[in-house]
């Protein structure tokens, strides 16, 4: 027999395509608990059919009322209760964010299963900068809201997740080339199934080759992050220099330059001497 689950919230990551990538781990978990809080009940009776496993699920979703909410927070306080969302790790732009603050808030236990999310399988197939990203969701559907969030993230050094839909990535590639031009992007599609892919380019040109196969299927859009400036030329380093040395001495110049360019000081030291 195995061990009974002690009370309290269980989150499960569940596959999001490849049903080979639940981990026994969740498998065990979800047949262990007294209820399963899931957002559509016909998508994860499949899963649950697919495992063998015959659980009681309650719908719910972050606009679910107050009272259901409580009813769920009541039985993981007494029991375990397994939440899972249509595919992936809940709360990823999948409910449960309110379920999770409210059953910390009130001390039940809450534990986590890692498992599969849409954003690091494509932030880690993609070959964009992997150590510094931001998952900001899905961009909004309007043109002018889209564009706002775009510049608003536009400084950042980091690489951009989006979520994305097949029917909007046209129009949100246009908004890349036009607010962040310049960047690598990638468009990652039907992550762990058949038709998986994961093209990069510019926006120009992947939008040319989604214009010309309509994309199909579930979508993250990546944006790398602004390239570094261009290293300045020799001259341009000189001029630097000799502006510097008109108010300060070698090594003060040097240090300035160094500063503004990025260069070796030491290297700037020694141009700086033979320029005086
Ligand atoms: N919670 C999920 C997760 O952890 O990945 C995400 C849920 S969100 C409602 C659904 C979005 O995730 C899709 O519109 C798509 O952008 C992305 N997504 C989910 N599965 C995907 C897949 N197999 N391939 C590419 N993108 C996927």
């Amino acid at each position: 027999m195995p061990t009974p689950l002690e009370p309290g919230l269980y989150i499960v990551a569940t596959p999001i395509g490849n049903l080979g990538d639940i981990t026994p781990r969740a498998v065990e978990i979800l047949r262990g608990v007294a209820a399963i809080a899931c957002e559509d009940t016909r998508i994860t009776g499949k899963l649950l059919h697919h495992l063998e496993i015959d659980a009681r699920m309650i719908r719910y979703d972050d606009h679910a009322s107050e009272a259901t909410r409580e009813h769920l927070l009541g039985l993981a306080a007494e029991q375990p209760l397994a939440l899972v969302s249509d595919a992936g790790t809940p709360l990823i732009s999948d409910p449960g964010f309110k379920l999770v603050r409210e059953a910390r808030g009130r001390g039940i236990a809450v534990t986590s299963l890692p498992g599969p999310s849409a954003l690091v399988v494509a932030l880690t197939l993609s070959g964009l900068p992997s150590d510094r990203f931001l998952f900001a969701g899905f961009l909004p559907n309007k043109a002018k809201a889209r564009t706002d969030i775009l510049a608003e993230l536009a400084s950042l050094k980091a690489t951009l997740v989006f979520y994305e839909t097949a029917p909007r990535l046209l129009d949100s590639l246009a908004a890349v080339a036009e607010v962040l031009p310049g960047r690598e992007v990638a468009v990652a599609r039907e992550l762990t199934k058949k038709f998986e892919e994961c093209r990069s380019g510019s926006p120009e040109e992947l939008a040319a080759h989604y214009a010309a196969h309509p994309p199909k299927g579930e979508i993250v859009l990546l944006v790398g992050p602004p390239g570094e400036a261009p290293a300045p030329g020799e001259a341009d380093v000189d001029a630097l220099l000799r502006a510097a040395l008109q108010t300060e001495k070698a090594s003060q110049a040097a240090a300035q330059v160094a500063k503004a360019t990025g260069l070796d000081r030491k290297a700037l030291y020694a141009r700086a001497m033979e320029l005086k």
